[in-house]
């Protein structure tokens, strides 16, 4: 599901925030900068955090992996 569906269907259940989740000590560097940052469900879809454009997880040795944040309900 991509982040835009997903705040959308959030908004839709009436929730106004999220937070960001990064997969905790999977998630790379880059991403856990953004690790439980709080963005309203406009802020998400203006600011498009996620996927993160600096991600630099790597699947494997030397390999390209890919941003595994997604974004959480904040109640
Ligand atoms: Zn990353
Ligand atoms: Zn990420």
């Amino acid at each position: 599901m991509s982040a835009k569906i997903e705040l959308m269907a959030y908004q839709q259940k009436g929730i106004e925030r999220v937070f960001v989740f990064t997969g905790g000590d999977a998630s790379c560097s880059e991403c856990q900068k953004l690790s439980g940052r709080v963005y309203t469900i406009d802020e998400a879809l203006r600011e498009k955090p996620i996927p993160c454009k600096a991600c630099s997880h790597q699947l494997h040795e030397g390999r390209e992996g890919w941003c595994m944040c997604r974004y959480m309900p904040q109640h």
